[in-house]
């Protein structure tokens, strides 16, 4: 029998004797109007079931694909934005399997001609940045859904809805060149990142529109050859991806530790229990029989094509973030925290504008402090007008208000929609700057506080910033806070030479 050790002296033993190697494949949904092969609408999240469909998506005899323009044009947009070959040309492969969320008995994908390959990203981990080769990313239509639930009569019934059949599938696979869970989770959320910018998917996680699977094995640290590898699927969240590659790495360590086979094997992860178990276990290599789609031309990807699709391709995340940090001169911590949301970046690049002038530093911190606060905190979306935004962070910059009078002008502008400059005027806040009603507001202070300034005469120089603490309090933060702290030090000073 042994002892159960600390986690993290675990996971730091499994690493010095073994060197986790680990692939990720994605699928994700595109963002297009219709289906890839038919003109169903795409849009079908909260249909009702099979309201979605046509004789191409449902695989009805005699019914003939057409390809989707625009789909193709976002898998060739995503392999310039992570750097891959295009080929001039390609073609359609049918992929042969059965199973009741597919009508027609084949998939149509892309075997060994895929539209993009050989690319790389490069993620910011803890221990610094690393880049993935991706392999390749092609096309092909998902499957329709099955919905497994009780019939009337009671008994398990299993029901298919096609609306999902035949929509526009993107599969991106990388190298097995990860070699922590980290930067699995590091690597999806770059990508979906990613896939937002250039508009290529919605890319959310939970409402299965860029699914996650990792492959996973390990090898002995001096070994060359890889050791077997589990494959894992349904992880439902990017903490769920970190925590299940770990959770594997673990469990493969423990069995290889006890002298036991890793068994190639396809695991689910169980969030509830931290876990992952056996989905099904792979004897052999899937055979698909894939043949050339007759039913489909080669596709033909002709040079201006992808010159237009690279012109039109916007700032990606890792060119933002070097601009960020370089030109505008912010950390790379706020650099990232702006480039990792659209929204975000958005609100930061128009109050930059608006705000001509100001130091783009100043405006970092206003977005990344006061703005992402308020939104972390409502329960659902905030609206911020740019134009505000700008007018406050003037405001406080110019010494004009309070930085703690501006949060709460933000506060008000976020909930009440009115405009900065007219909460500024209705609320009265201007900053006391004004000598004469500063030394009053600082006079009342220490006579209400004779406790403290004794305390200060007696060597406790902390007594000073509670004082001016309770200066900013009496003027409601109006006060301009390195004044008030040189009025109470200068008034201390004074009250002190006048006993002396
Ligand atoms: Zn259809």
């Amino acid at each position: 029998m042994t002892l159960a050790r600390p986690a993290s002296r675990r996971a730091g033993a499994v690493l010095d004797r073994y060197q986790p190697v680990i692939g990720i494949e994605v699928h994700c949904r595109l963002r297009t109007a219709s289906k890839m092969f038919c003109a169903c609408s795409a849009d079908f999240d909260g249909a009702a079931p099979n309201s979605h469909v046509c004789p191409v998506c449902l695989g009805l005899p005699g019914s003939l694909p057409v390809i989707n323009r625009r789909a193709v044009e976002l898998v060739l947009a995503t392999g310039l934005a992570v750097e891959g070959s295009i080929p001039a040309a390609t073609r359609w492969d049918r992929k042969n399997y059965f199973y009741p969320d597919l009508p027609k008995g084949y998939q149509i994908s892309q075997y060994d001609l895929p539209l993009a390959s050989n690319g790389q990203l490069t993620v910011n981990t803890s221990e610094g940045p690393f880049t993935i080769r991706i392999r390749r990313a092609h096309l092909e239509e998902d499957t329709a859904r099955l919905v497994h639930a009780a019939g009337e009569d009671g008994r398990a019934v299993s029901l298919v809805d096609y609306n999902r059949s035949g929509a526009p599938l993107m599969e991106i696979v990388t190298e097995p060149d990860l070699r922590t869970a980290e930067q699995a989770r590091r690597y999806a959320e770059e990508l979906q990142l990613l896939l937002r910018t250039i508009g290529a998917s919605d890319a959310d996680m939970e409402r299965g529109q860029l699914r996650v699977e990792a492959n996973v094995s390990l090898r002995p640290v001096d070994a060359e050859a890889f050791g077997t590898r589990v494959e894992i699927k349904n992880m439902n969240s990017f903490r769920s991806v970190e925590r299940a590659i770990g959770s594997e790495i673990e469990r493969q360590a423990a069995a290889l530790d006890a002298g036991e086979a890793v068994v190639q094997e396809t695991r689910g992860w169980d969030e509830t229990r931290g876990t992952t178990y056996v989905m099904r276990v792979k004897e052999s290599s899937d055979d698909y029989r894939y043949f050339p789609e007759p039913d489909l031309p080669p596709l033909h990807v002709e040079a201006a094509w992808l010159e237009e699709i690279r012109a039109r391709l916007p700032e990606l995340p890792a060119a933002r973030r070097e601009r960020y940090r370089a030109t505008l001169g912010l950390s790379a911590y706020d650099a990232a925290v702006i480039a990792a949301d659209p929204d975000v970046t958005r609100l930061f690049e128009s109050t930059l504008a608006a705000a001509r002038g100001i130091d783009p530093r100043t405006v970092s911190t206003w977005v990344t402090g006061e703005y992402l606060g308020l939104r972390n905190r409502s329960e659902g979306p905030i609206a911020v007008d740019p134009a505000d935004l700008a007018h406050l962070v003037r405001q406080v910059a110019d010494g004009a208000i309070s930085r703690a009078n501006g949060r709460e002008v933000l506060g008000l502008h976020v909930a009440t929609g009115e405009s900065a400059a007219a909460l500024i005027e209705a609320r009265g806040f201007r900053h006391i700057s004004d000598a004469g009603a500063l030394a009053s507001a600082v006079d009342e202070v220490l006579a209400a506080q004779p406790q403290a300034v004794a305390d200060f005469r007696a060597g406790k120089w902390q007594a000073v910033g509670f004082l001016v603490g309770q200066v900013m309090k009496a003027t409601r933060g109006q006060a301009n806070a390195s004044l008030a702290q040189a009025a109470v030090r200068e008034r201390l000073a004074k009250a002190g030479e006048g006993e002396g």
